[in-house]
């Protein structure tokens, strides 16, 4: 009998060269073959994928000079805005000089 499961993880990663940050969104399909050894899947849009740790290239400068962060750093750093608006409520709690 074989299982398998579906996971969807969305991955932050930073450009080493032009400082870019961005997400990929990925889905991870685990399962095992029949020798019971785990086969991992990483897929985008449908598309069997490179992991997130091997193969990225910045969608800015082309670069593989890529990070990325542990899953929720962005979270914890509103600061980081991916190059969209921050929300409205970290902007005003954590844009403002402390004094
Ligand atoms: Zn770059």
């Amino acid at each position: 009998m074989r299982e398998e499961t579906s996971t969807k993880e969305t991955w932050p990663f930073e450009c080493l060269r032009c400082l870019r940050v961005w997400e990929e969104e990925y889905v991870v399909r685990r399962g095992r073959d029949e020798h019971g050894d785990e086969i991992v899947v990483w897929t985008r849009d449908g598309m069997a994928v490179q992991p997130p740790w091997s193969g990225m290239t910045c969608p800015a400068c082309g670069r593989g000079t890529v990070t990325t962060f542990p899953t929720g750093y962005l979270a914890h750093h509103p600061e980081i805005t991916l190059g969209r608006p921050a929300p409205a409520e970290a902007t005003l709690q954590d844009c403002r000089p402390s004094a």
